[in-house]
């Protein structure tokens, strides 16, 4: 088993993902660079490379597919046997462009309002978008979690950092028993939630999101990011030995938001690395904001 922290980033080649690798990097810890394309992913290391730092490995991974998954903890566990640090950061945005891909470049020429209006006459949340951002978003960190769990066992003090969002916040809920099941982590199970998205999947097909009190306007981004952050607290409870956290980055300027935002992917990267790097016996469970715990309601 090797000595120095290993760390696994998904969505590892671009945006908060890429900054979360260059950071760790640098504070000496052994980084899989991981994105669903090789060569994203083989150029974001080459990047690195450039910066000096060379401990950094790229491996193909595609949370939304099962022997992808599979063959990147088979890698991890020869070449190292145990990992230390996953950071779920893979995601979408659970919305197509319709119409004139230029969009985005006119886009930024926009502010306020106008921007707003303009952005939402070209994306539609559609149900093939809103199951794909399911997927990805809340399954997918599932499957990867599960994947390398026994690695992450294998470590003296193995850490899980999921990004989350104020997107994912109970309060965006207003079906009250949705609200509270999401939130009484005792008492949820994986299959239950399971069980709630598909819910939240069938109101969806039927028009029915507002109607049925879950949050609208990318809800499905929000109802998989609350899902995450649930299933991220049943999974510290069960496993005390690791430490289970979620990350709310803050508004950052990346493609997920047509590079809207207003904080660099460096200032982003530096509080999941606080995060990641927590002190051992550090706090489980938790969601992090701006460095301080914060509610998940
Ligand atoms: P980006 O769109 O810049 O990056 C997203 C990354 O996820 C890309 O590397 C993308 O790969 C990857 N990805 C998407 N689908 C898959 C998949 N199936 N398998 C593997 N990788 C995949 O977004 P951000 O950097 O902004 O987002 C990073 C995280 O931060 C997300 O979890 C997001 O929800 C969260 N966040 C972001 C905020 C913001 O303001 N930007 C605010 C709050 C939370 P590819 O290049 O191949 O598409």
């Amino acid at each position: 088993v090797t000595k120095a922290r290993i760390a696994v980033v998904t969505g590892g080649n671009k945006g908060i993902g890429l900054e979360v690798c260059r950071q760790l990097a640098v504070n000496g810890v052994i980084v899989v660079l991981t994105a669903r394309d090789e060569t994203r992913g083989a150029a974001a290391v080459n990047k690195l490379k450039e910066l000096g730092l060379y401990d950094v490995t790229f491996h193909q991974l595609d949370v939304t597919d099962a022997s992808s998954i599979s063959k990147l903890a088979d890698f991890l566990r020869s070449s190292f046997g145990k990992l230390d640090i996953l950071v779920n950061n893979a995601a979408i945005g659970g919305v197509e462009l319709v119409g004139d891909p230029s969009f985005v470049e006119q886009l930024s020429g926009m502010t306020g309002p106008q921007r707003l209006e303009f952005k939402w006459k070209h994306l539609r949340e559609t149900c093939d978008a809103a199951k794909e951002c399911l997927q990805t978003n809340y399954y997918g960190v599932g499957r990867v979690t599960e994947a390398l769990l026994p690695l992450l066992q294998s470590s003296s003090d193995g850490r899980i950092v999921n990004l989350s969002s104020d997107y994912g916040l109970l309060r965006l809920f207003k079906n009250e028993e949705v609200k509270q099941e999401l939130n009484y982590i005792e008492n949820l199970t994986e299959e239950r939630l399971d069980e709630l998205l598909e819910t939240f999947l069938k109101d969806f097909e039927a028009g029915a999101v507002e109607e049925r009190g879950w949050p609208t306007e990318l809800s499905a981004y929000k109802v998989a990011k609350a899902a995450m952050n649930s299933y991220s607290r049943v999974l510290a409870r069960r496993h005390p030995e690791l430490r289970v956290n979620c990350v709310d980055p803050g508004f950052v300027k990346t493609d997920m938001n047509y590079n809207s935002g207003i904080l660099t992917p460096e200032e982003a990267g530096s509080k999941v690395l606080a995060v990641a790097l927590l002190p051992e016996a550090g706090v489980t469970g938790a969601l992090f904001e701006n460095g301080k715990e914060s509610s998940f309601v």
